[in-house]
């Protein structure tokens, strides 16, 4: 079987046939580390992680880098509209830190949110500004393959005319685009749609050298140069979200294939948008979720990570906390079964040779919707009907071993059924939570027994709580 994929840049399905044969070499667009991310982020990140786990199943040798943006990337996506400001900058600016500090804490927050949903590490999370000496190499030779020019005392700028191909992802081509556009003209730039590489700010807080003058680099450069970096000029899978088609990803073709490195990624993946209740997320309207605020809900890690899995990722997702509760039962009657699995799999009831094979082509058919452009929600039908007829053979308590040996081939892809809670530092778990709660509620009414032996509980997990004129605080305390 074939692992076949939606390829956003041919629009078509096609085969996952690596450059180098039996090696496959991935970039997912990362995150931009200003603030905690959001559930929408996650599943576009998510997608990168099942593409991840099903190349490592398929037997194929993998680089798989997720870059870490931690600066230039604008409020505005707009290529035309100078006026964004760097989300880093601002985030600094308003809470009167310094930039660096703000990425790192949030670098910190998308590594904790990856291990709570059960993400497989990349091998490679290049920061950006990590980066310069790179990103400067190849607007050097953009410059002096004339698809780039310099503006004295402004920067440098991607000369979009120069590139023939521009548009060939996202369909805005030039002609699209100045058809329908009416924008301000930059008279420093030759044209509108031509974009920053690199922009002198000697009052940007993050600021290095450059042959230009002082300054930062623009969003796009980063990921040509890092994939680049990291994977070659020619390399298998490109993924991000369907926000990034344009400018983002349209702009790293221009510059990576305009500066003669290679052919770039040979397949592009996006994944729908994420809508909250049918509507886009907006924290003004209550429906702007981070993975923070679903694990203070009480949810766990696998829950929500099986949740934003178990839709089609070409399919626009809507979520909402009823789908998520519902969710979170549909994984917990698996793990069920698997722990029940797990008490009688050491005892010998023999082989059931029957059960063997049918438990081999349901893995087959689960297999298949896989390698289907990683038909999740097919794959997952697949193995509730099986597990349904699995709840009621246990009782026989036969071949219970190949059961689980089915459970875990299906589970290395989803990630949801042999992996336990993990709680992030700053975090406390849901039911840690409720002792919490439960205590205070305890001490209102003056139960004093009961609220002691809630704090003894507590302790016991690592929390010390102490209460405070504000209510109590908690520290972990190991
Ligand atoms: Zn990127």
């Amino acid at each position: 079987m074939t692992l076949r994929l939606w390829n956003s840049l041919d629009k078509k399905l096609v085969d996952l046939d690596p450059v180098i044969p039996g090696e496959v070499r991935m970039y997912n667009c990362g995150p931009t580390v200003y603030s905690d991310p959001h559930i929408g982020n996650f599943r576009s990140f998510l997608m990168g992680d099942l593409l991840r786990r099903v190349i490592d199943q398929r037997g194929f040798k993998t680089t798989h880098v997720v870059n870490i943006t931690d600066v230039g990337h604008l409020t505005t996506d707009d290529v035309a509209d100078a006026s964004g400001e760097d989300k880093l900058e601002k985030e600094a600016r308003e809470q009167g830190i310094d930039p660096f500090e703000i990425a790192r804490k949030y670098e910190e927050v998308f590594h904790t949110n990856a291990r709570q949903l059960n993400f497989r590490l990349a091998h490679e999370y290049p920061r950006a500004t990590d980066h310069i000496p790179e990103m400067i190499e190849m607007i050097e030779k953009l410059i002096e393959r004339g698809h780039a020019y310099e503006v004295e005392g402004v920067g440098v700028y991607f000369r979009v005319h120069s590139f023939e191909k521009y548009g060939c992802l996202s369909g805005n081509t030039l002609e699209n685009l100045e058809s329908g556009s009416r924008i301000a003209v930059d008279d420093r730039k030759e044209s509108p749609h031509d974009f920053a590489l690199w922009k002198i700010d000697e009052k940007h807080l993050m600021q290095w050298d450059s042959p230009w003058g002082r300054g930062f680099p623009g969003w796009h450069i980063e990921c040509s140069a890092m994939s680049y970096k990291y994977l070659g000029g020619t390399f298998d899978i490109h993924t991000g979200g369907e926000d990034n088609v344009f400018p983002h990803h349209e702009c790293e073709i221009a510059q990576s294939v305009g500066a003669g490195v290679g052919e770039f990624a040979r397949i592009w993946m996006h994944a729908r948008h994420l809508l909250v209740d049918g509507r886009k997320m907006a924290k003004s309207e209550g429906t702007f979720f981070t993975i923070k605020d679903l694990i203070e809900r009480g949810f766990q890690g696998y829950e929500i990570r099986y949740s934003l899995i178990s839709n089609h990722y070409r399919q626009p997702m809507n979520f909402t906390l009823e789908g998520l509760e519902g969710e979170a039962k549909a994984v917990s009657r698996l793990r069920v079964l698997r722990e029940k699995l797990e008490t009688v799999a050491d005892e010998d009831f023999g082989r059931d040779q029957e059960l063997l094979e049918s438990l081999d082509s349901t893995r087959q058919a689960f297999d298949a919707c896989i390698d289907d452009d990683l038909n999740l929600s097919g794959a997952l039908g697949v193995l509730h009907e099986r597990t349904r007829l699995l709840g009621r053979e246990l009782p026989r308590g036969v071949a219970a071993g190949d059961a689980l040996e089915f459970l875990r081939h299906c589970d290395e892809i989803l990630g949801v059924l042999f992996v336990e809670e993990v709680v992030a530092e700053d975090t406390l778990s849901g039911e840690q939570q409720s002792w919490i709660d439960q205590r205070e509620a305890a001490r209102e009414n003056r139960e004093w027994d009961l609220a002691d032996s809630l704090r003894d509980q507590l302790k016991e997990a690592g929390i010390l709580v102490e209460d405070g004129p504000d209510g109590p605080t908690w520290t972990r305390i190991r």
